[in-house]
């Protein structure tokens, strides 16, 4: 079989996964879910016309010639409703939120205001129709759809779910992810030291990297590279929505996960994709009572298994839960040094950025084996060499998937 660029295998993978079905999570453990059904206004907000700020109430026309005195006939609190209808020549102080009396046609703040005795007070400046005043209606009508099918939830989602009371959520289901690692060399964390073994990271670095998607994964342990053990965890594994196993994917006498997957009756979608790290990279479908399991089998190496799940398992698990948005944000910068290429396959450099002038500096962690996972865990983004690039040279601009959570940054990035 030969290579799949890193694109035709993202492309093969999504055209297979589809999202899950739907269920309904209380509010305040939606944060990150994806809506499944369009939300409702259930009322008009504001539902009157209300004020804008703390201030008086008073008819613009009162004031087409600068600033007058007008005699306050009423204080409005918001919650309460006026009773009065503004005359030519009054006005009521009025809270923010409180509806406007009738008569009304423009608020004034109070700072543009001079109290007086005797119930009057100074308006300073003259004032446009429809000045400080939120119409009815204006965040939201009922009956409108306010939020769409397909929305991700975030804090301000939350805000406008309670606005419209909106306690239980339906949002698409969460896939349930097992992980797996594969290997007769290695040592789980909880294990006697034996300075001979090579300690179990991936396990661990893919359980962090599912949990950041906001998903809690089941850990199956270590299989020893014996067909019979692997056989069973990986029948286990099988019983998940997700199954992720790390090592024994190459071509060594004693990989065999592929060979067993398939004798499970897992179809085999590709099994090698042309990038530096990760090449021994697998994708297989999985039958299972009317639903589909999916498979990835990803390279023993560390930094190659977070790579690779960074470009074929998190797409594919955010298309699951319903996310429009597959990957990572992108920002082009600046390549501090040179970097060589030969074409053949995309290298992806693990890279910090630096704030300059115009964007970011791209430099890379260090050294960058795919055994070396101090270069994962400095990075701040992945930066992308095309699989068609003779090398790159320094001071060009290169794509970088940026790595942060959620798209912070140290500076400030501005003066504001
Ligand atoms: P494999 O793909 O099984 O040939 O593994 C490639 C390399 O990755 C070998 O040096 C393994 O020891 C190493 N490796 C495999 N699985 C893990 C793991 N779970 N944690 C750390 N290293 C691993
Ligand atoms: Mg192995």
């Amino acid at each position: 079989m030969k290579y799949l660029s890193v694109t035709d295998a993202q492309a093969c993978i999504l055209d297979v996964v589809k999202t899950l079905g739907i269920e309904t999570v209380g509010i305040e453990c939606c944060l990150g879910r994806v809506l499944a059904a369009d939300i409702l206004a259930n009322r008009d907000q504001p539902p009157y016309d209300v004020s804008a700020m703390d201030g008086y109430a008073l008819r613009s026309a009162d004031l087409a010639h600068g600033a007058a005195t007008l005699e306050i006939v009423e204080d409005i609190r918001a919650g309460e409703m006026p009773v009065k209808t503004l005359q030519a020549g009054q006005c009521a102080r009025i809270m923010t939120g409180a509806p406007v009396p009738q008569g009304t046609d423009a608020v004034i703040r109070v700072e543009d205001t001079e109290a007086l005795a005797d119930n009057q007070t100074k308006i300073l400046c003259s004032v446009k129709p429809g000045n400080d005043i939120r119409l009815r209606a204006e965040s939201m009508r009922n009956g409108a759809v306010v939020l769409t099918a397909g929305t991700e939830i975030t804090p301000g989602v939350i805000g406008m779910l309670a606005m419209v009371k909106c306690s239980n959520v339906t949002v698409y289901r969460q896939p349930r992810v097992a992980i797996l690692s594969t290997g007769d060399e290695l040592e789980g964390l909880n294990d006697p030291f034996d300075a001979n073994k090579i300690p179990d990271a991936n396990s661990h670095a893919l359980m962090a990297q599912v949990q950041a998607l906001g998903i809690s994964p089941v850990m199956l342990g270590i299989a020893r590279d014996d067909p019979e053990e692997l056989h069973r965890y990986l029948q286990q594994g099988l019983q998940y929505d997700v199954l992720l196993v790390s090592g024994g994917t190459s071509v060594g006498v004693h990989d065999y996960v592929r060979p067993t997957l398939e004798a499970l009756g897992v179809e085999m979608k590709f099994w090698r994709v042309a990038m530096k790290p990760g090449h021994p990279m697998a994708f297989g479908v999985a039958s299972r009572h009317g639903s589909e399991s999916y498979v990835f089998g990803l390279p023993g190496n560390p930094v190659s298994s977070m790579v690779c799940f960074e470009q074929f398992v998190a797409p594919a698990l955010r298309r699951m839960t319903g996310k429009a948005k597959l990957y990572r944000r992108t920002v082009e910068a600046r390549l501090a040094r040179d970097v060589k290429h030969k074409p053949g396959r995309t290298d992806f450099i693990r890279v910090t950025l630096h704030k300059e002038e115009g964007g970011y500096a791209a430099i890379s962690t260090g050294a960058q084996g795919s055994g070396i996972l101090a270069s994962m865990a400095h990075a701040e983004g992945l930066m992308v060499v095309p699989a068609d690039s003779h090398g790159l040279l320094a001071d060009s601009y290169v794509t970088v998937q940026l790595l942060d959570g959620m798209s912070y940054q140290n500076e400030i990035g501005g003066e504001w």
